[in-house]
Order: structure tokens, then C-alpha cells, then sequence
């Protein structure tokens, strides 16, 4: 794959920051720059289609119903789902596990049951599952890691016990960019008989997902961070399970019949579907998979897998430079989450931006992980497919010239 191929599908990485430097665009693990092909076709939506979907009997509805059911089918086929009841449109990664959270608890969780989740989650992986905590008194059990960033398999295998109820973890970790062996996780889980959720929010971007393949049992991932528009993502369950779960939210779409006494709920998926659905966002997720998968996600995952090696290679170079998570690039993806000697994480990341240079600091949405890597935040660099290693030698200058001020 080159990437100067595609860069010009993405207007936005030929600006000019502060009309001097060219844009360094490395913040892509909080959201990835859109597609031509993305924008687009939801222009052309809304200039040339926009209708509500869904039971409209006139022309433009059925033709938006007929777009918005194609986005399903699209992500169904991207994620090899059995059926397009599995796919249900969220507004993203942190809706679906609250979904799942509230859903699941509901149906299959009582006072003292169980949910494993892991040191390295993101927020929207741990405060869902407290909720229900506050609600329902369930409990949550911690997967450790160890100094470089992987989760403890050993320590996971004995959390189980007859109260665990569900396994919930990142497929990859948006600070340490580590890869979690989630095919063992879930056959772990499943040997004990619970389910996995796999919060895909920064694997579906850089990597081949395949559900069956997996045999997670929710899946969950967010439009923007692969190329799509914000405000919509995706959550997957198998067919058998989300029967089981009640609705989420109540409304329009999500109901069969409704009286004063009794009312019945609509099928898969659009039982969690309540109210009228961001058809058009649908759309430009269709149109982001499409063009990931156009481009190929091995060549992506090749690409980026370089890049990664490369800037770690480069980076390392760098005196007093520690980075965090594993040192394999094979399970370590395109997350680099560093500090420079005493130099603090805003500094380093306010410093850079003055060159053009676009990186995240802080938190990251995981203080528990900062906790135990005994750190209050990091300066995180993270790619895509349009990044070059002329980008991540701008970063290693960058981060050079900022230690020279220090
Ligand atoms: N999980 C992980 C691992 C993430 O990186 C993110 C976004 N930073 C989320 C969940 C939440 O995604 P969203 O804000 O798109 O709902």
C-alpha cells in the first residue's frame, strides 16, 4: 500500500498549521480524518434522497430505506455476521457496551454476579458495567497486566467462578497499543460457559475482524475511527443472545404494537434501535468499509505494522525516551504512548503542536491504566493508513527540537 496514494482522498492533510507548518496529522486513535468517498455520499444523501426510513410507502424513503438497510448488509459483510439482525447501529463504541452493560445485566445478572474486565480498559469499558454495579450490585473483577502492557492470562483463568456472567476487554488497548489474544480469551470464557463482549474501537481500523472467526459474542466498534462519519458505530451479538436481551431505550422503530396495556417489541435488530436512526451516518460507514476494504485491510495492517516498527525503531533513539506497552510490533499496534524524560506529557504535546504535529496527551480515557503504570498521563502518537515515515520522522524531529528547550 502507499500511502501518498491515498493521501489524496483526504483534503484535510493538505492544511497548513499556524500558516507555516504542514499538518502532522498523528491523533488518529481518538479519530481518523475522512474520505472524499465518506463526505460525498452523504452530501449527495442529503441533497438527492433525504427521507425518514423505514415504513415510508413515497419514492425517497424507500430509497433511503433501501441505502440505510445496504449500510447494514455492509457492515454485516465486513464483520462476517450471519445476519443482518446481529448488526445494530449505535452512535458508537461507548453506546454499544452501555447497551450490552444495561441490556445484559437485566436479563442475566443478579446481586454479587460477575463481569471480568481488564486493567487496560477504556473508561466507556469500566463505567458501564459501575452503572450496573449502582443498579444491581453486580461486581467488577480487574484482569492484571504486566509491566509491558499484556494482559495475565494466568490471573485471568482464575477469576472465573460460578458467579462470573460475562467477560468484557479491549480487542486493542488505545494507550499501550497492545493486541490482546482475544481468541483465547474467548474460548477461555467460553469453556466456562460466559460470554465475551470485545470492544473493537481500535482494532477494526487496522486489522482484519472477523466475528465467527473470533466467536465473541458482542462485538463493538465506532464509525469514526475508521474513516467514518461521528455519531454512528456498531455493536454485533449473536442472534440467540440479543433475543434474549430486553430493548434498550423505548420509542419509535423498536416496537411491534403498542396499547396502554401491552406492547410488543419489533425484531432484530430493530429492537435497539429506538426513534429515527442517523440513516445518512450509515451511509458514510458504508462508504468507509467499502473503502478500507477496497485498499485491503493486510495491506492497511502491513503498512501500518511498518510504520509502527519504524517510528518505535526511530523513537528509541531518542535519549531519555521511555515507550510504553509491549516491544514486539506483532502485538503491538499503531498506538505509541511515550515520555521524554521528566518533560510533562502537555508540555511535550502543546510543544509539538506549535510544528504542526498532532498527538494526544493525558489520561486517554484509562486512569485506572495510569494508575498502575504509576504515571498521570502520556504523550500518544498514533496512525493510519494515510501516515508516512516522513511523518514519523517530523515527530522524532519534533520531539527533538521540544527536549533541546528543556
Ligand atoms: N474503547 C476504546 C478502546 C477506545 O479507544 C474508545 C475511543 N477512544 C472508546 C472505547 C470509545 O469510543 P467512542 O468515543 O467512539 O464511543
Amino acid at each position: 500500500m502507499q500511502a501518498m496514494q491515498v493521501r489524496s482522498d483526504f483534503p484535510i492533510l493538505t492544511k497548513t498549521i499556524y500558516k507555516k507548518y504542514p499538518l502532522v496529522y498523528l491523533d488518529n486513535a481518538a479519530t481518523t480524518q475522512k474520505p472524499r468517498q465518506v463526505v460525498e455520499a452523504m452530501t449527495e444523501e442529503y441533497y438527492n434522497v433525504n427521507a425518514n426510513v423505514h415504513r415510508g410507502v413515497h419514492f425517497l424513503s424507500q430509497q433511503a430505506t433501501e441505502l440505510h438497510e445496504g449500510s447494514r448488509e455492509t457492515v454485516r459483510k465486513f464483520l462476517n455476521a450471519q445476519s443482518t439482525g446481529e448488526i445494530v447501529f449505535t452512535r458508537g463504541t461507548t453506546e454499544s457496551i452501555n447497551l450490552v452493560a444495561q441490556c445484559f445485566s437485566d436479563a442475566f445478572m443478579k446481586e454479587g454476579d460477575e463481569v471480568i474486565v481488564s486493567e487496560m480498559e477504556h473508561h466507556s469499558n469500566i463505567v458501564s458495567w459501575q452503572l450496573q454495579q449502582q443498579r444491581k450490585g453486580i461486581k467488577l473483577r480487574v484482569i492484571p497486566i504486566t509491566d509491558d502492557g499484556q494482559l495475565r492470562l494466568d490471573e485471568y483463568e482464575k477469576l472465573f467462578n460460578d458467579r462470573t456472567r460475562i467477560v468484557s476487554v479491549t480487542h486493542v488497548s488505545n494507550v499501550l497499543g497492545t493486541i490482546n489474544p482475544v481468541k483465547d480469551i474467548i474460548r477461555i470464557a467460553h469453556e466456562h460457559g460466559v460470554p465475551v463482549l470485545i470492544d473493537g474501537a481500535q482494532s477494526t481500523p487496522h486489522m482484519k475482524v472477523d466475528v465467527r472467526e473470533l466467536d465473541c459474542d458482542f462485538f463493538a466498534f465506532s464509525g469514526h475511527k475508521i474513516y467514518g462519519p461521528t455519531g454512528i458505530g456498531v455493536l454485533y451479538g449473536k442472534e440467540q443472545l440479543l433475543e434474549k436481551l430486553p430493548p434498550y431505550m423505548g420509542g419509535g422503530e423498536m416496537i411491534k404494537n403498542v396499547s396502554f396495556e401491552r406492547t410488543t417489541f419489533n425484531a432484530l435488530p430493530f429492537k435497539f434501535e429506538a426513534g429515527t436512526p442517523d440513516y445518512v451516518a450509515s451511509t458514510g460507514l458504508a462508504r468507509a468499509l467499502d473503502y478500507v476494504s477496497n485498499i485491503g485491510l493486510d495491506a492497511i495492517e502491513a503498512h501500518e505494522r511498518d510504520l509502527t516498527a519504524y517510528a518505535m525503531q526511530r523513537m528509541a533513539e531518542i535519549e531519555g525516551m521511555k515507550i510504553y506497552g509491549p516491544a514486539d510490533v506483532n502485538i503491538h499496534d499503531a498506538v505509541i504512548s511515550f515520555q521524554v524524560g521528566n518533560i510533562h506529557h502537555l508540555d511535550m504535546g502543546t510543544l509539538l503542536d506549535r510544528l504542526g504535529i498532532a498527538v494526544r496527551t493525558g489520561h486517554h480515557c484509562a486512569e485506572p491504566l495510569m494508575r498502575r503504570l504509576g504515571i498521570k498521563g502520556t504523550c500518544r502518537a498514533s496512525f493510519a493508513l494515510y501516515n508516512t515515515r516522513e511523518e514519523v520522522d517530523a515527530l522524532v524531529a519534533g520531539i527533538q527540537r521540544v527536549k533541546q528547550m528543556f
